[in-house]
């Protein structure tokens, strides 16, 4: 770890942390949004990430393949679209911290994360119930209620909730509270591993261990934690994880999604799973046996042949964080939201309060920012200034400032934008 920097609030300053950031160059990789000419500062990284401008040329070499060979390309195309997704694999596993076999790519993430309850949200009369942070992203609990629905249990009384402390904080010791009282009758807990509204990040290790000792089964939604936290999911312990890939791992609007299933579930052949013909042995896939016969790794929960316009987009995208790694980012990422943090706490405004955890283990790049009274004024300020953030109700201004491709003086020229709008209001 380098030392922590005392920081200034001067643009000189800032421009000086830019010089000084190994990554700075990494910012000309990516197309930067304009507004009214000039470029905006773009800090919604964690709702869409920026396209790479390396993207174009994996889907031109696609493009220019199908063109020439036609169902040929299927295994004969520079890079075969039979086994595209398999270059995706090793880049997955180093992000979320699993062993190759436990990823994959495929589908959208709420597609997933019902395939994986197929899997893992086994209830019985007796322990039925699942465990999820508050306020959980309202896909996630769709997708669960639903399924207790399914398997013949009312949401209203399965689903809980670890409440914090009002204001949106989490403390570990609320989901082992929880899990003291109702682990027994607890079926699953589902993590948001970065809550996508406070942006508190949580320890999963702890948690896991506690919900296995009451036989609980545990999941995480990395939407918001992928490619923004370095992720140690085989060693957590953690049972399955899904992801999308169109937030920090910039890899398109809708872009595909993965999974993770620990080493411990795979191969096992009582598991339930809904099933498809691209979970099947590849070496006998075209023999097209009319009997199953699962890979032995997490690509058992494939179903389809993947779309290879989406993963070329997906390839480019991971190719950056290849060639950076995540130890670098999330080095990066501390000083850059520090240093927000650092301009922020010197907007002397009772009105604004930053509501995501400041430590830096319970937190990734994105600051949640409670603005009352005027909270929906400011972002419509901002926005015309060329800011590009985004409003959730009743009163948050979510913050991203990304690694790869944001900078200090951006980061400054926002904290004094808010400064000013706000002193204005
Ligand atoms: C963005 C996000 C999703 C999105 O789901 P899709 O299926 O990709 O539309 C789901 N869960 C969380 C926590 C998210 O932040």
């Amino acid at each position: 770890m380098r030392a922590k920097v005392s920081f200034e609030d001067s643009l000189a300053f800032a421009q000086q942390l830019d010089r000084e950031d190994p990554l700075h160059r990494y910012r000309e990789e990516f197309y930067i949004p304009t507004c009214d000419g000039g470029e905006c500062i773009y800090f919604c990284g964690n709702s869409l990430g920026l396209q790479p401008r390396r993207a174009r040329h994996y889907i031109d070499v696609l493009l220019e393949d199908w063109a020439r060979m036609g169902v040929e390309g299927h295994f004969k195309s520079r890079h075969p679209w039979y086994s595209y997704h398999e270059m995706c694999i090793d880049s997955l596993a180093r992000l979320v911290g699993a062993r190759p076999e436990e990823v994959t790519v495929m589908n959208s993430l709420t597609v997933n994360l019902h395939l994986m309850l197929v899997s893992f949200y086994r209830p019985t009369p007796t322990k039925y119930k699942v465990l999820m942070e508050y306020k959980p992203f309202p896909s996630d609990v769709y997708a669960v209620a639903s399924q207790m629905r399914y398997h013949g249990y009312d949401p209203g009384e399965g689903l809980l909730f670890v409440r914090g402390d009002g204001c949106g904080y989490v403390p570990l010791e609320a989901w082992e509270q929880m899990l003291d009282e109702h682990g027994d009758t607890i079926a699953l807990v589902l993590i948001g591993q970065v809550n996508y509204y406070s942006g508190q990040a949580f320890d999963l290790r702890a948690i896991v261990e506690q919900a296995h000792r009451y036989g609980c089964m545990v999941g995480v939604d990395l939407a918001h934690g992928i490619g923004n936290l370095p992720l140690t999911l085989h060693d957590d312990g953690v049972d399955f994880g899904v992801w999308c890939s169109y937030k920090y791992l910039n890899s398109g609007p809708g872009g595909p999604a993965g999974i993770f299933v620990h080493r411990r579930h795979l191969g096992q052949r009582e598991l339930p799973r809904f099933e498809g013909w691209w979970g099947h042995n590849k070496d006998t896939r075209f023999a097209m046996p009319l009997e199953f016969d699962p890979l032995p790794t997490a690509e058992a929960w494939q179903l389809s042949n993947p779309p290879i316009a989406a993963l070329a987009l997906h390839r480019a995208a991971l190719d950056l964080f290849d060639e950076v790694g995540m130890s670098a980012l999330r080095q990066k990422s501390l000083e850059l939201t520090d240093y927000l943090l650092f301009l922020l706490q010197r907007i002397d405004d009772g009105r604004l309060r930053v509501l995501t955890p400041t430590r830096a283990d319970e937190r990734g790049c994105q600051l949640s920012l409670s603005i009352a009274e005027v909270g929906k004024e400011v972002y419509r300020r901002l926005s015309a200034a060329g800011v590009v953030v985004d409003w959730r109700e009743p009163d948050v201004v979510r913050v991203a400032p990304v690694p790869l491709y944001n900078t200090f003086e951006e980061v400054y020229r926002f904290a004094n934008l808010l400064k000013e709008v706000l002193s204005a209001l």
